[in-house]
Order: structure tokens, then C-alpha cells, then sequence
């Protein structure tokens, strides 16, 4: 059970901070204190600044003291996912290409975050530019699950979810561009939330692939997902695919009880490779649902097949055009042995990237390149919408979608390396929704006889982060498995 300070949701501490009870120094010091016990093991840093962060707990117990108390957040350490920038730290995507890279800007989410009096706690481990399932593709080695230190965190916001999950940070941001907050966050036991396409900011994240990045919280409970969310989402003119509209009050909708609601089985989410352990309590969180009066339907998404082989695609195509601005000359790695231009851009390059990046970048231009393009890029758009098709129209019947986040719990490390299909498959459940620009969130619903967490995925429909919230809000109120915690 989550008794000591650095496992409590982030909604408990803003209350003990708000009585008195506890100083965010005091707060700061015992996460400080646990990363330094307990990251060795996990890995899930990769670098913090202790010294700063107390400095900033310091001035969030003044303005508390004064009664200036800036939100909910104010004083509580919340660790980034190393592509989200923040001024004046390291942003080294995980790749050797930006080892010594320092943000000379704030990301929007962190300059909100900042706003809102939070702590932007270190900088957290991932796959090389967000490309993975794993958190082994890091040029600084794996992050460890830490339920048990064998296995992957997942990928690739897998240092978000250590953090979270091992009390290393009170909550975090990650990046999902096709299941990275979701599936990290069900392999470690934690709340991921992948926000509809447009709600947060990109402004300040290391782009990967445009159209279906968005940043989102991991968290301890649903709630947290909600105050974290408050606190980053709404218009950004910096980022011109954010989206006009008010934010709502996440935190206190969710705190009111809803439904009941009508909840869609997709079956084409229930077929072969589904470990039969996940399947069983993801079904048991559906008889849940059930049991509270929710109508409970199956649906059909027919192109489900199709959206892996769509993903990777689009997400190559961007991701090799993103991934051009790092040339050796403006900044990032430079070779050092290079003897014109062009052998500067190639060996920059080559040296830079490690083999997964590489791999989409060569895919990437491939599908783009003359004579290719509209065999596979435009083909795959066209896809992409009807497989947001099949969603709107599920939307027709029912108010959310109920689905497994992850087909497998988390494995041992290094047995998928070899074989970046298997790995591809991690991401057959959480892909469709960032091709859909949909909203998706994980929450635990369970464990394996050998003590791994499993993950429930709920998807909403477009900017209904408020009523996803509070369907996951209801089934996480009548379970316990989010205040369960691993032994370190
Ligand atoms: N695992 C997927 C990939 O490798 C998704 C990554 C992500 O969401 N950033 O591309």
C-alpha cells in the first residue's frame, strides 16, 4: 500500500501542502532521496538538477505562506519526458545527436506547468526520439520496469512510467505518437493520458511525427490525470494544429459521479495475440462496467487490420522529414572527421542516430520518394480516414470504446530486439487512436499470477477528455489496484 510521501497521488499531496502538513522542501527532499535510492536499479533519469528543484519547492513554501498559492500543482515535483523542453536544461531525446543539447526555451507545457507553481523534475528516459516500445532503443541505456527489473518499462514514455510508478516523481509528462504514454503506462501500473489531437501544445516537443504527436500526463490515479491535464491543455498560437476551445474544470467534473454509460467491445480488439491473463481482466473490468448499469455493446472497427502497416508509414514519412533538421551545423552532433558538406550532413548523421531511428528515417524517405508516394503515403492517408471512420461511427452508439492498452504485460528485456515486428505489435491497440486524433487513456485493472501490472484502455470520443476521465475515474473508485506499489 502507497503509504510513504513520494507514492501518493499528486490530488493527496496539494492537500497536505495546502494543511500545512507536509513543506514541498520536505516533499522534494523525499523524492530526491528515492531517486537516488532506487534509480540505479531503474534508470528511469536522465539527468536531474536537485538543486534547482529545491530552490523551487522553497519559493512554492513562500508562496503558499503568503497565501499566493498559484493551483493545485504548486510545490508538487513533476518529471518530463526528455523531448519536452524546458529552459536551461539538457533535451537529449534519448540519441546521441543531442547529448549536450541545452533548451533555450520552455516547451508551452512547461511554461504552463511552471505557471501553475509545479517543480519540472528531471529529465526522464525514453526510446531515441520516441521511437519504440521498450525504452531499450536509448543511446544511454534501457529504463527497467519496476515491478520487476527484468523486464521493459515500455515504451516509449517508458522513464515517465518508471518514475511515476517507482516514486520518483509525482506525476509526468510523456509523448504519444502511437501508444507511448498508454502502453508504458499499463506496463508499469500507472494512468497514461493521450489527449485528443489539438488539446495540448506541441510547441517545445522534439517532433517525431506531427500529425499524430500529443503530449499527456502520467499519473497515480485519474484524478492527477485530470489536474495535470488542466493545467497544460487549451489554444496555443505557437502550435498551429492546437485547437480554439475552453478548458474545462478536468479535476472537479471528474470528481462528480457520472454515467451510466454506453460503452463499445470493439471485437476486432479481442482476436489472436492477446495474452489470456489481460484478456481476463480486461473482460472482468467490462463485466465492472456492467454490473453498474452501463449498456454494455460490441462494435466492429473494420479497418483495425490496417492500421499498423498505416502508422508505420505516416509516422516514417514525418519522422524522416522531421528528423532532417539534424544536418551537423546548426546544432546537435557534428563529425568530426568530416571533409566537405555533404560527408559532414552523412556522418553527422550516421554517427548520430542509433538503428531504430535510422531504420524509419530510410523507410520514411523511401515512401516518400518520386514514383512511391502515392502507392504508399497517399494510400495510407486515405486509410488513416477511414479508420477514423470506423470510430466516429462506433461513436454513434456508444459513448467510449473499452479495450485492452497493451496485448501482452511487460517482457523481459532484450526479447524483442531482434525483431522489430514483434515490437511493431505492441502498438495494435493504441495506434488507432492517434491516427483518429482521438482520446485514449490507461489505468490499471489488474495483475498477472507473476505480479505485472495490466492495463485498461478507455478511448473517448474528440475533446471528451472530461467524461473519458470520469469513466475511468468510476471503475478505478471500486478497484484498489492503483494504490498498490512494487518493493524496490
Ligand atoms: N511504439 C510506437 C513507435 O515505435 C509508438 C511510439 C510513440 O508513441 N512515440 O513508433
Amino acid at each position: 500500500m502507497a503509504s510513504a510521501l513520494f507514492h501518493r497521488p499528486a490530488a493527496e499531496l496539494s492537500a497536505l501542502l495546502d494543511s500545512g502538513a507536509i513543506s514541498s522542501v520536505e516533499l522534494m527532499q523525499a523524492v530526491i532521496d528515492r531517486v537516488k535510492a532506487v534509480d540505479p536499479s531503474v534508470r528511469a533519469f536522465n539527468s536531474s538538477d536537485p538543486d534547482s528543484a529545491l530552490a523551487q519547492a522553497r519559493a512554492s513554501d513562500e508562496r503558499r505562506a503568503a497565501g499566493r498559492r498559484l493551483g493545485p500543482l504548486d510545490g508538487l515535483p513533476i518529471g518530463l519526458k526528455d523531448v519536452i523542453a524546458v529552459e536551461g536544461q539538457p533535451l537529449t531525446a534519448s540519441s546521441k545527436m543531442l547529448a549536450n543539447f541545452i533548451s533555450p526555451y520552455d516547451s508551452t507545457v512547461a511554461s504552463r506547468l511552471k505557471a501553475a507553481g509545479a517543480i519540472c523534475w528531471g529529465r526522464l528516459n525514453l526510446d531515441e526520439f520516441a521511437m519504440g516500445s521498450s525504452t531499450e532503443n536509448s543511446a544511454f541505456g534501457p529504463t527497467r520496469n519496476p515491478w520487476d527489473l527484468s523486464r521493459v518499462p515500455g515504451g516509449s514514455s517508458g522513464g515517465s512510467a518508471a518514475a511515476v510508478a517507482a516514486g520518483e516523481a509525482v506525476a509526468a509528462l510523456g509523448s504519444d505518437t502511437g501508444g507511448s504514454i498508454r502502453q508504458p503506462a499499463a506496463l508499469c501500473g500507472v494512468v497514461g493520458l493521450k489527449p485528443t489531437y489539438g488539446l495540448v501544445s506541441r510547441y517545445g516537443l522534439a517532433a517525431f511525427a506531427s500529425s499524430l504527436d500529443q503530449i499527456g500526463p502520467l499519473t497515480r490515479t485519474v484524478e492527477d490525470a485530470a489536474l495535470v491535464l488542466g493545467a497544460i491543455a487549451g489554444h496555443d498560437p505557437r502550435d498551429s494544429t492546437s485547437v480554439r476551445s475552453e478548458v474545462p474544470d478536468y479535476a472537479g467534473l471528474v470528481r462528480r459521479r457520472g454515467g451510466p454509460w454506453r460503452l463499445g467491445i470493439p471485437k476486432e480488439y479481442f482476436g489472436q495475440g492477446l495474452d489470456p491473463e489481460v484478456a481476463a481482466a480486461v473482460e472482468n473490468a467490462i463485466a465492472h462496467y456492467r454490473s453498474q448499469g452501463c449498456e454494455i455493446r460490441e462494435v466492429s472497427l473494420p479497418h483495425t487490420r490496417y492500421g499498423i502497416g498505416v502508422y508505420y508509414i505516416i509516422a516514417a514519412a514525418e519522422c524522416s522529414s522531421n528528423l532532417a533538421r539534424y544536418d551537423g551545423v546548426r546544432y546537435g552532433h557534428r563529425s568530426r572527421e568530416a571533409t566537405d558538406a555533404v560527408d559532414l550532413y552523412f556522418r553527422s548523421r550516421a554517427e548520430g542516430f542509433g538503428a531504430e531511428v535510422k531504420r524509419r528515417v530510410i523507410l520514411g524517405t523511401y515512401v516518400l520518394s518520386s514514383g512511391y508516394y502515392d502507392a504508399f503515403y497517399l494510400r495510407a492517408q486515405k486509410v488513416r480516414t477511414l479508420i477514423r471512420r470506423d470510430f466516429l461511427e462506433a461513436y454513434r452508439e456508444v459513448d467510449a470504446l473499452v479495450t485492452p492498452t497493451s496485448p501482452i504485460p511487460a517482457f523481459r528485456l532484450g526479447e524483442k530486439s531482434a525483431d522489430p515486428l514483434a515490437m511493431y505489435l505492441c502498438d495494435i491497440y493504441t495506434i488507432g487512436v492517434n491516427l483518429a486524433g482521438l482520446p485514449g487513456i490507461s489505468l490499471p485493472c489488474g495483475f498477472t499470477a507473476s505480479g505485472l501490472p495490466i492495463g485498461l484502455q478507455l478511448i473517448g470520443q474528440p475533446f471528451k477528455e472530461a467524461e473519458l476521465l470520469s469513466i475511468a475515474r468510476s471503475y478505478e473508485q471500486a478497484h484498489d489496484w492503483h494504490t498498490r506499489v512494487p518493493s524496490l
